[in-house]
C-alpha cells in the first residue's frame, strides 16, 4: 500500500510499504478514506519534539471503513464506516476502566499510553496511509452513519483529535454556560477549544493570535478575536469587556475592578512563555486554565497567587468522541470549518510543506487517499 513515511527533518515521503496485516483475533484493518495532518505530526516533521524514525508512518487523524476484521471481533462487520480515536487503548486495563484511555496499560509495552504514529507511543503504523491496523477494534474502531466523501467526512475526521481535544480543553478549564474565555492561539486545537467553549455556552470568547486568516475564523464562530499584534492583549481584553459587555456593567464598580478579565484562559497550540504568562494575567482570581498545546514553563506564583486551578495533558478521546459524532449528526456541531485545502496522498510532502510555511487556507489539511469503495 501507499504511505506517508518520515525520512528526515523537513522531509517525508510517498512510498510503497507492506500491506498492515490481522495480527490477533481482536484486530482490525481499516480502509482509509480520509487523514489528518495533525499539529503533532509537524513537530515531528520539524523535528521539534520526540524523534520519528526515518521510514515510520505518519498520522493518528483517520476516517474510513472496515477492510478486514479478525475473527474475534464482535461489534463490527465489514464496510462499517469508522473513525479512531488517535489513543490506542484496549479498554479494559484499570487507567481504560478509570477513564484514563490516554494512558493504556496494555498497548504500549514501554510506558503508559499509545498513539498511531508516534515514535515512543506503542510502534503502531500511523494513518496517512491506504490502511491501518487497529488492534482491540470494537474498542478502537467509532462507528459512523453516513457514506465516504459524505458532509461528514471532514466533520467525523476533526473526532480523532483536534475537536476532542479543543473540548476537553474547554472542559478542563472549567468553561460552564455563561463563562468568559480567553484562548491563545488560534491554530486548529485554538479554534477547536473556542469552538467547543461555545457550544458548552461560554458568553464571551477571546481568541488571542495575530494571523489574520485565523482571527477571521474565530470571528466565523461567534468569538471575539484579538490581534495581539497590535498591543497587549490582555488590555485589549479588559477594554474589551469594559467598554462592551452588560456583564461588567451588571457589576458594583468594585467588583469590576478587581474582576477585569475572564474565568478561563486555554493554552493551545503554539503558546510561548510569555503569552502564557499574559494569559495567566487574564484569567480572574479562581479562575481556570488548561494547557493544550506544549508549553515548556508556567506562572506558577502568579497562577498559585490568584488560585487559579491549572490542568493539563493528553485527551482520553473515547470518553468525548461519542457525544461529539452525536452533536455533528444531530447537526449541533460542524467543526470542518477549520479545515482548508485538501490534498491527495501522493501530494502529502507538499501539504506539509506548506502548512509549515502557514500559506493561507492551510488551517488544517487533510489527505483524500481515493479509496471510498
Ligand atoms: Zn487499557
Amino acid at each position: 500500500m501507499k504511505a506517508v513515511v518520515y525520512k528526515a527533518p523537513g522531509k517525508v515521503a510517498v512510498e510503497q510499504v507492506e500491506d498492515p496485516e490481522i495480527q490477533a483475533p481482536t484486530d482490525a484493518v481499516i480502509r482509509i478514506t480520509s487523514a489528518g495532518i495533525s499539529a503533532l505530526d509537524l513537530l515531528l516533521y520539524t523535528d521539534r519534539t520526540a524523534k520519528a524514525a526515518p521510514g515510520m508512518v505518519l498520522g493518528h487523524e483517520v476516517v474510513g471503513v472496515i477492510d478486514r476484521l479478525g475473527p474475534a471481533v464482535a461489534t463490527l462487520e465489514d464496510e462499517d464506516r469508522v473513525v479512531l480515536p488517535m489513543n490506542v487503548a484496549c479498554g479494559f486495563c484499570i487507567n481504560c476502566i478509570k477513564g484514563l484511555n490516554h494512558a493504556c496499560l496494555t498497548t504500549n509495552p514501554d510506558k503508559p499510553g499509545a498513539i498511531y504514529g508516534y515514535p515512543d507511543k506503542g510502534s503502531y503504523l500511523g494513518g496517512q496511509a491506504e490502511y491501518i491496523r487497529v488492534p482491540f477494534a470494537d474498542f478502537n474502531c467509532v462507528k459512523l452513519p453516513g457514506v465516504p466523501s459524505d458532509q461528514w467526512e471532514d466533520d467525523f475526521l476533526l473526532l480523532s483529535d483536534v475537536f476532542s481535544t479543543g473540548f476537553y480543553a474547554a472542559e478542563r478549564a472549567l468553561v460552564k454556560p455563561g463563562s468568559t474565555v480567553a484562548v491563545f492561539s488560534a491554530g486548529p486545537i485554538g479554534l477547536m477549544s473556542a469552538y467547543a467553549s461555545i457550544l458548552k455556552g461560554a458568553i464571551e470568547v477571546y481568541v488571542v493570535d495575530s494571523l489574520q486568516e485565523l482571527l477571521d475564523k474565530a470571528k466565523e464562530i461567534g468569538a471575539i478575536p484579538i490581534d495581539y499584534s497590535k498591543s497587549d492583549f490582555v488590555e485589549q481584553i479588559y477594554a474589551w469587556r469594559k467598554n462592551n459587555t452588560n456583564l461588567v456593567h451588571a457589576l458594583r464598580t468594585s467588583e469590576a475592578e478587581k474582576m477585569p478579565g475572564v474565568d478561563s484562559g486555554i493554552a493551545a497550540d503554539e503558546s510561548n512563555s510569555h503569552a502564557i504568562n499574559r494569559l495567566a494575567e487574564a484569567v480572574n482570581y479562581a479562575g481556570a486554565v488548561s494547557v493544550a498545546g506544549s508549553v515548556d514553563n508556567l506562572p506558577w506564583k502568579k497562577l498559585s497567587k490568584k488560585g487559579v486551578s491549572v490542568s493539563m495533558g493528553e485527551t482520553p478521546v473515547i470518553q468525548y468522541i461519542y457525544n461529539l459524532r452525536n452533536m455533528i449528526i444531530a447537526g449541533q456541531a460542524k467543526p470542518s470549518f477549520i479545515i482548508g485545502k485538501q490534498y491527495t496522498l501522493d501530494e502529502a510532502p507538499l501539504a506539509y510543506d506548506d502548512l509549515v510555511k502557514k500559506k493561507p487556507g492551510h488551517i488544517k489539511v487533510v489527505l483524500k487517499t481515493g479509496l471510498e469503495h
